[in-house]
């Protein structure tokens, strides 16, 4: 799993941060997401797939480009932008 975050679509919402703690965090005065960790291990790879689901903005995505097998738990398109 390769995880990106787009800093210029993030509107702080901080989801990302309180679901993966481990690998999001946010900028101490704008909130804008950081990615601690683009390579997560396996055993967070669920809460990743929870962030980039619940992220309001979808400034995260998720490459999987090795043999994680997932649940396919991350199927829930939230596009909403609308703040
Ligand atoms: S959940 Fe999305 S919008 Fe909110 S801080 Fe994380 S990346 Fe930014």
């Amino acid at each position: 799993m390769k995880v990106n975050v787009d800093q210029s679509r993030c509107c702080g919402a901080g989801q990302c941060a309180l679901i993966a703690p481990e690998v999001f965090d946010q900028g101490d005065e704008d909130g804008i997401v950081t990615l601690l960790e683009p390579n997560p291990a396996a055993d967070l790879h669920p809460a990743v797939r929870e962030a980039a689901a619940v992220c309001p903005a979808s400034a995260i995505t998720i490459d999987d480009d090795t043999d994680d097998i997932d649940t396919d738990t991350d199927t829930d398109d939230t596009t909403d932008d609308g703040h």
